[in-house]
């Protein structure tokens, strides 16, 4: 049995216990990803224009991966939001 929270519907439910898509909550919002399109990547939330930029990096992967190894925890996903103000907001 999968854990299923509240506010998944049926369908999105079915498709993320299936790995096919992966779900980050954005502003309140709730926003679907393609898993296997994907490396590890991490998104940066940009709370002025509410852009979505990402970037991968293996060696933080690694590191995560690393760390939950001491902690035995064994990850199935990753949603790695970080908030704040891109490039372009910041020059205005
Ligand atoms: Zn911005």
């Amino acid at each position: 049995m999968v854990d299923l929270p509240g506010t998944y519907s049926f369908s999105s439910y079915s498709f993320e216990a299936y790995g096919i898509v992966d779900s980050i909550i954005v502003d309140n919002k709730k926003r679907y990803e393609l898993l296997y399109l994907k490396k590890p990547h991490y998104h940066l939330y940009c709370q002025e224009c509410h852009k979505i930029l990402e970037f991968e990096s293996l060696d933080i992967h690694d590191m995560f991966l690393t760390h939950l190894k001491s902690l035995e925890f064994q990850p199935t996903n990753f949603n790695v939001i970080i908030n704040g103000v891109c490039k372009k907001c910041q020059a205005h």
